[in-house]
């Protein structure tokens, strides 16, 4: 069988009959950006091995990559409870710095309600 040959900033994948064949690793440019992408994949529930950013020393920038370790159940809670944390605050975040803006205007006298007196004389305001 031919060897296949492979740098620094390939990676091989099994195909479902068995054969192999030879990708490019994602690059990323920064560490956080490697990070981010490993936390992502090692909170998804088919995943069992750990996988860890490194810096390539052929391309000089960010690969990521299993390290031998498997995923805890506890390193995985972990995972997901830190990301539906940051979820939140990106949502709160978005709405502090929302900007409202008016899109229209709405004649309100259409829509004033028909007054209806109550037997003890208080009003009652029916909007339709
Ligand atoms: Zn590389």
């Amino acid at each position: 069988m031919e060897e296949i040959k492979k740098t620094e900033c390939q990676t091989e994948r099994v195909q479902e009959d068995g054969t192999t064949f030879i990708v490019d690793k994602v690059k990323f440019d920064t560490l956080d950006e490697a990070i981010v992408e490993c936390k992502k994949q090692n909170r998804m529930p088919e995943k069992t091995e750990k996988v860890v950013p490194y810096k390539c020393k052929v391309c000089y920038q960010y690969h990521i990559g299993r390290n031998g370790t498997l995923i805890t159940e506890k390193y995985r809670n972990k995972l997901i409870k830190e990301n539906r944390e940051k979820k939140k605050e990106i949502l709160e975040e978005n709405f502090r710095n929302a900007e409202f803006k008016i899109v229209g205007k709405v004649d309100l006298s259409k829509f004033s309600p028909k007054v209806k007196i109550r037997k003890n004389g208080t009003k009652k305001y029916v909007y339709k």
